[in-house]
């Protein structure tokens, strides 16, 4: 924990105690608070979830469904885990396997950035490749086809009761914990399998009932705004891909489908309000929590952070409010989020370099 010393000098004691695993740096992630881009009659809050050890709130899913696997039985020691995912969970995973010493195959579909293969690749997975052609649909049958031929475990993140379970265990009451004695009006989120919202949503309907939950999801694919029910299998996977999809810049949101693990969230009425969100917004505000708070989160933090900031703007004066930041801005160098910072100097950059007569760069 920083703090000052006696001349206003900033310093540190340790976390006072040491750690036998990376696993166990997992959650306890920091509220922080909007200084700057918040509107004064409010206190704005954001979860930085890319403190988690392999940068997402994804590490708390994988470490869950891979020790509630291990209790059960249904992951045997050294046993392959196969899971179809782009993003987070097959980092998380990795990570979490990595730890434990089980192998970790993932499918993913060849439209996903070639950062995404190699970062899980360097955490020791092996990736196989799916047609783009073939959508989120492709990949998922292709790790039930590798896991049936094999004998692996599938990871099963959008159905398994080990997702919601481990954000009402940590998540929730990380948040019960740091706003204790304190107002918390609005919980701000969006969904990908709905983790994040069925867990913490559990807690907070009982524990802090006056706490609004607010639900985002994207303006062009309102799975949930559109009011269509989801088609399942006898296993509550996805039958048919929603009406309603649209592909959406929102990485990690939303996926084709309404998944098992979100439809809790929407039988038991966890949320108050479903606000959607443009992208092109979410970039915008994911650009401005790095330059102007020095947050650095992704778009789906920075969408969250949008609708943060509409509701802020309505609230109540002295309302508090928390928006979840699911991932670092690191993860994202090849996607629009950064499609328009540049390479080369800028005009700007050019003309100070010019100011002074050392050291200009060759004119190209
Ligand atoms: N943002 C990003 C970048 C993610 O990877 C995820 C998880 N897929 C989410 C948000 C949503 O979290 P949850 O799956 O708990 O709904």
């Amino acid at each position: 924990m920083a703090s000052t010393n006696g001349d206003g000098s900033r310093t540190t004691g340790g976390r006072g105690k040491l750690y036998d695993s990376i696993l166990d740096t997992i959650g306890d992630t920091p509220c922080v608070r909007v200084n700057r881009l918040a509107p004064d009659h409010v206190d704005l809050y954001v979860k930085a979830e890319a403190f988690n050890p392999a940068g997402s709130v994804k590490d708390r899913l994988a470490v869950s469904i891979i020790e509630e696997a291990e209790k059960s039985g249904a992951l045997k020691p050294g046993q392959t885990v196969i899971e179809a995912t782009s993003g987070n969970t097959g980092i998380g995973l990795a990570m979490v396997c990595a730890a434990k010493g089980y192998p970790l195959v993932v499918t993913m579909a060849d439209s996903f950035s070639i950062e995404r293969r190699r970062l899980m690749r360097f955490l020791g997975a092996k990736v196989v490749l799916t047609p783009r052609a073939e959508k989120g649909f492709g990949m998922y049958q292709k790790a039930e086809e590798l896991a049936k031929a094999n004998g692996w475990f599938v990871a099963h993140q959008f159905e398994t009761d080990a997702n919601a379970k481990i954000h009402e265990n940590t998540t929730a009451r990380e948040v019960l914990a740091d706003f204790d004695g304190g107002r918390l009006d609005y919980f701000v989120s969006g969904y990908g399998t709905g983790g994040t919202v069925s867990g913490v949503g559990r807690v907070l309907m009982k524990e802090r009932p006056e706490t609004r939950i607010i639900l985002t999801e994207p303006a062009n694919a309102q799975l949930l705004g559109s009011g269509i029910e989801q088609e399942r299998t006898s296993v509550g996977a996805p039958a048919v891909s929603h009406p309603a999809f649209e592909p959406h810049p929102i990485q990690g949101w939303t996926p084709d489908f309404i998944p098992l693990v979100l439809q809790e969230a929407i039988d038991g009425d966890y949320y108050h309000d479903l606000i959607p969100v443009p992208g092109p917004e979410g970039i915008a505000w994911s650009m401005r929590l790095a330059q102007e708070e020095g947050i650095f989160t992704g778009v789906s933090g920075g969408s969250t952070f949008a609708v943060a900031m509409k509701v802020a703007e309505k609230a109540a004066p002295g309302s508090v409010l928390l928006a979840m930041l699911p991932d670092t801005g690191e993860r994202y160098l090849s996607s629009p989020l950064f499609e328009s910072i540049d390479e080369y100097m800028t005009e700007e950059e050019i003309a100070l370099s010019e100011s002074t007569p050392g050291f200009h760069m060759p004119k190209e």
